[in-house]
C-alpha cells in the first residue's frame, strides 16, 4: 500500500498555535520534508517530535520530489512542512503534491496558520473577496508595475513583504496609488512585538521612519480594493471641498453621506482628524 502526503500548517511565530492535528500527523509520518533542518527542529523539539528530516527548498524541489515519491510509493508516510506557515504559500511543495497526485498518492491537508489569513482577519478590511499578490518584487520599475497591476483589483488584496524592502516599496506605493487609500500594515503576527496598523497609503512613509522599531520583521500589506478606494475617495474630497467652501463639519457630513452612501459617523470623524 501507498502512504500518505500530509500537508501540515505550522506556527508563524507563536508556537502555541501549533495545531493538534497537525502534531498528529507529523507523528504518524515517517519522514518530514522541511525547508530547513535546524529551522525545524526547533518547532519539533518544542512539540516532541522525533523524525528523520529531509530538506525540501526551492533549489532542490524537484530531486527532494522524486525521492520522497519513492518513499510514498514503498508506504511511508511523508509530512510536508515550511519554515513558517502553510506550505506552497509562497513557499516550496507544489511540485512534490503535484507529482504525489499524478501517481495517485493520497494528500491529506492539515490546516492551520497562515501570515496572509492572519493578516486578513485583523485588518477591518472586507475579506469576503480579496486577491493574494504574495511578494513584491525588488526591482523598481517591476516594483511599481506588480503594484499598478495588484492595485485594480476590486477587492481586498494582500502583499508579502521583508523589512529590508518596505521602506521603498512604501515609497512605491505612494507614486502608484491615491494617498488617501486604506492601507493595512501588520508585522510580526503572533510574535511579542505584534502591530496592526490602518492608515493611508500617504501616511505611511512617515509611520515607518517615526520609530526604527517600524521597519523590523516581517511584513503583511493589505490595501483595500480599488473600487472601495475609489468610492472612498470620492467622498474624502467632496468633504475636503465642503469645509473648503466653509460648510460646518456636521453639515458636511451629513451631505456627505446623502450624496455618497458613505456613514455620516466616519465622515464626520475624518473632517475632525
Ligand atoms: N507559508 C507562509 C504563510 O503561510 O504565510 C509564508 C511564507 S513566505 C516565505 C514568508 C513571508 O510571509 C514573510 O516575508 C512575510 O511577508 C510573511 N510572514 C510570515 N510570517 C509572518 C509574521 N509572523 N508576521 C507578518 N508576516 C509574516
Amino acid at each position: 500500500m501507498q502512504g500518505v502526503l500530509y500537508i501540515v500548517a505550522t506556527p508563524i511565530g507563536n508556537l502555541a498555535d501549533m495545531p493538534a492535528r497537525g502534531t498528529n500527523s507529523l507523528q504518524q509520518a515517517d519522514i518530514i520534508a522541511c525547508e530547513d533542518t535546524r529551522h525545524s527542529r526547533h518547532l519539533l523539539d518544542a512539540i516532541a517530535v522525533d523524525k528523520p528530516l529531509l530538506t525540501l527548498h526551492r533549489h532542490n524541489e524537484q530531486g527532494a520530489a522524486r525521492v520522497l515519491l519513492e518513499r510514498l510509493r514503498n508506504g511511508k508516510n511523508v509530512a510536508l512542512i515550511c519554515d513558517a506557515g502553510t506550505p506552497t504559500v509562497s513557499d516550496p511543495g507544489a511540485s512534490l503534491i503535484d507529482l504525489a497526485r499524478a501517481h495517485a498518492i493520497r494528500v491529506v491537508p492539515v490546516p492551520g496558520p497562515s501570515a496572509a489569513i492572519t493578516a486578513l482577519s485583523a485588518s477591518g478590511l472586507t475579506g469576503n473577496r480579496f486577491y493574494f499578490a504574495g511578494f513584491i518584487p525588488s526591482k523598481d520599475a517591476a516594483r511599481r508595475e506588480f503594484l499598478s497591476a495588484a492595485g485594480k483589483q476590486e477587492c481586498t488584496t494582500i502583499f508579502y513583504e521583508a523589512p529590508h524592502r518596505i521602506a521603498a516599496t512604501l515609497l512605491a506605493m505612494n507614486e502608484v496609488y491615491h494617498k488617501d487609500r486604506v492601507l493595512v500594515i501588520a508585522r510580526e503576527l503572533t510574535k511579542m512585538f505584534e502591530q496592526i496598523v490602518r492608515l493611508s497609503v500617504g501616511e505611511a512613509p512617515r509611520w515607518l521612519s517615526a520609530d526604527s522599531n517600524h521597519g523590523k520583521g516581517e511584513f503583511v500589506l493589505l490595501i483595500e480594493g480599488a473600487l472601495d478606494s475609489s468610492v472612498a475617495v470620492h467622498w474624502r474630497e467632496m468633504a475636503r471641498e465642503l469645509m473648503a467652501a466653509g460648510v460646518s463639519s456636521r453639515d458636511a457630513a451629513a451631505l456627505v453621506a446623502k450624496y455618497t452612501g458613505a456613514k455620516k459617523k466616519q465622515v464626520y470623524r475624518f473632517l475632525i482628524d
